[in-house]
């Protein structure tokens, strides 16, 4: 159904990257998981999944990807990060302990900013008129935006997508129902760009 041109790559030091791959086999987009810059190379877009930042940009360092992730993305490589991957994109993240990001979105980023896991909740997002249900489960919270920023869903006039060129960031996940939309929209974006 999908361009089978396109490689999609998942980060998978940790966190929620099976579902992730789960959702891309069930659109028959062709995937595979990213350890390396080895595995990095073999992508044409990259997906940054839920999980726990801190753990993940330690991994990053470790593999010496950061450099290359952001060097693929200013030459146009699609991203998109959930959560955990949200955080490590944006600019700028509040609060301490935080971890060192991407910086690939002008955006400040509030970890943790609904609360405990216990405070995890299910909700419906409107995007391009459908509404989707998506999962927040520790999210951060988006608390500004640079000019250059669409917000493309906001839930309780907060920004939950956010998109800069090729890059998307959502601080809720939408694996976890098995929902294609965010995937899809990471799909899109190949062909706006
Ligand atoms: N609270 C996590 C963090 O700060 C993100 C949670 C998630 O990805 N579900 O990394």
């Amino acid at each position: 159904m999908y361009n089978q041109s396109m490689t999609v790559g998942v980060l998978s030091f940790q966190g929620d990257f099976a579902e992730h791959m789960d959702v891309l086999a069930s659109m028959e987009v062709q995937a595979m998981e990213v350890r390396s810059l080895g595995d990095l190379k073999k992508v044409d877009a990259l997906i940054i999944p839920g999980g726990e930042s801190t753990v993940m940009a330690k991994f990053l360092e470790e593999e010496k990807m950061s450099r290359e992730i952001a060097a693929r993305v200013k030459q146009g490589m699609p991203i998109l990060g959930t959560c955990a991957g949200a955080i490590l994109l944006a600019r700028k993240v509040m609060g301490k302990n935080s971890p060192k990001t991407l910086g690939l979105i002008d955006i400040t980023v509030e970890r943790n900013a609904y609360g405990t896991q216990h405070e995890s909740f299910e909700a419906l997002i409107k995007l391009k008129g459908k509404n989707i249900p998506v999962s927040f489960i520790r999210a951060p919270k988006i608390t500004s935006t640079g000019k250059n920023v669409e917000v493309l869903a906001r839930f309780r006039g907060v920004p939950v997508l956010v998109r800069q060129g090729n890059v998307i960031a959502a601080t809720f996940h939408t694996e976890v129902q098995n929902a294609t939309a965010l995937h899809k929209l990471l799909h899109q974006l190949r062909h706006i760009l």
